[in-house]
């Protein structure tokens, strides 16, 4: 029977690297390897002091981890940001990420009623209705059983994305 060589908590950046490409969490958790961080992500990082509310926030759960980058409060509600230095065409993978990072951060922090998504400077507000959280609901269940399946799931459809793909080495389809 399969055991995997971690017993990883689901995170909401795994989520958004099985958005990307099913196969990269899954080799993760099989191998037990990590990208090293890029330049981006060091200056990314580096760059994530919150705006105006609290920053930074680590919330761990039974079987999740999440860091949010800011909970902003006002009377009425809590908004979760998400900020991501450099714009992408599509922030689909970032709303799966973000929604996924919002029901962790639930279990802890009452009252968050929106996100937003800072898309390299372009924000997106989005109020978190039960439609949204349902969409993302099947991706995360998805990403469960992959991760506790000895084989590997099915590979991104686009190709292009392999040229420059950091787990190659690793990628039981290359
Ligand atoms: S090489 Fe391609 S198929 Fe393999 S993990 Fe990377 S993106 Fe996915």
């Amino acid at each position: 029977m399969y055991k995997p060589r971690i017993n990883k908590s689901i995170s909401p950046t795994m989520l958004k690297q099985y958005i990307y490409c099913p196969v990269i969490p899954w080799i993760i958790n099989y191998y037990n390897v990590q990208e090293p961080p890029t330049y981006s992500m060091k200056t990314a990082k580096e760059k994530q002091e919150a705006k105006q509310g609290r920053g930074q926030i680590h919330i761990k759960t039974r079987t999740s981890y999440t860091v949010i980058d800011e909970i902003v409060e006002d009377k009425a509600k809590k908004t979760l940001i998400e900020r991501k230095q450099y714009r992408s065409k599509s922030i689909h993978r970032y709303l799966a990420q973000t929604i996924s990072a919002y029901l962790i951060a639930r279990q802890k922090i009452k009252n968050i009623e929106e996100i937003i998504i800072d898309n390299g400077g372009e924000q997106h507000r989005i109020p978190i209705t039960q439609e949204i959280i349902q969409q993302i609901q099947p991706l995360i269940k998805n990403l469960e059983k992959t991760l506790n399946n000895e084989k590997p799931p099915p590979p991104t459809t686009n190709t292009k994305k392999c040229r420059t793909c950091w787990y190659k080495k690793y990628c039981p389809y290359q």
